[in-house]
């Protein structure tokens, strides 16, 4: 049985991890962590297992751990999770540049999975958008994600990672390329800007679809989660791969590979 620590336990996708987990014969909760001034600390989750806002406590508890929650609490996992090596899958978005070098100075020590998006289709999707990138050479990029109305950045991390597919296949950094709004007297379109565009309303789980225009023709790659099934499923799959893993950064793509 590996034990896993589930940060952000009482969110959407930490209790879509709980079934998960639950319903998983090689696998059992070995801790839940939330923050300090959550309601249901304390709460019994799974015999023996209650929801804590102690990371270090949590950690001792656990084989590895799957993070689902915000940056601040993926930064201070991270400071309990060196303290005592606990490989880490990490599906937390928005975190910015510092919190990126926090990361990659972690996995010198510890092995970690990062992943903007855990679904199987999201990850082929961007090998896709590679690979549309580079045989549409002069074609115009854009994404456009649609995400439900409590989702607190943007553009998503999954958009982000569609883009910067695409601008690496151009040799273009995508912070000198993108375009994160139009508005106005805006002038033509710069025909090596890569524009993303976010939609927030309803309960869409998450809708990404990159464009690729050029003279006459578009293409549309798309991708729509209808539930967040398919991210469980891939983040419980990292965490039974990181097992025994060697320190490091590795992404959603060496776990499928
Ligand atoms: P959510 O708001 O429903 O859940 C986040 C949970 O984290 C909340 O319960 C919150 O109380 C908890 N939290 C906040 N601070 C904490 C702390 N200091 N310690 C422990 N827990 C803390 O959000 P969600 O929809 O479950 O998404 C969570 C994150 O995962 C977001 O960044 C989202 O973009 C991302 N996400 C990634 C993927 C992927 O495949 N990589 C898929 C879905 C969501």
């Amino acid at each position: 049985m590996t034990r896993v620590l589930v940060v952000g336990a009482a969110g959407r996708m930490g209790e879509s991890l709980l079934r998960g987990i639950a319903a998983s014969s090689d696998l059992s909760l070995g801790a839940a962590l939330e923050h300090a001034a959550h309601a249901r600390l304390g709460s019994e989750l799974a015999p023996g297992v209650k929801l804590t806002s102690d990371p270090r406590a949590a950690c001792a508890q656990a084989d590895v751990a799957i993070d689902f929650s915000s940056p601040a609490s993926t930064l201070a996992l991270l400071d309990a999770a060196e303290a005592r090596g606990l490989p880490v899958v990490i599906g937390t978005t928005g975190i910015d540049a510092t919190g990126d070098a926090r990361i990659a100075r972690a996995a010198k020590r510890l092995a970690i999975v990062r992943a903007a998006n855990f679904s199987i289709g999201i990850t082929l999707l961007l090998e896709l958008v590679a690979e549309a990138a580079r045989r549409l050479e002069g074609y115009e990029v854009d994404v456009l994600e649609l995400h439900h109305d409590q989702k607190v950045d943007a553009p998503s991390g999954t958009a982000l990672a569609l883009a910067r597919a695409a601008a690496g296949t151009r040799g273009q950094e995508l912070q000198e390329v993108a375009v994160y709004a139009r508005e106005g007297q805006t002038g033509k379109r710069d025909p090596r800007a890569i524009g993303l565009q976010s939609l927030r309303l309803g309960d869409s789980i998450g809708e990404h679809t990159v464009y690729f225009a050029g003279a006459g023709e578009r293409i549309e790659l798309a991708h729509r989660a209808l539930s967040r099934e398919n991210f469980t499923a891939g983040a419980l799959r990292a965490a039974r791969w990181l097992a025994g893993r060697a320190p490091g950064l590795y992404a959603m793509r060496d776990v499928l590979a």
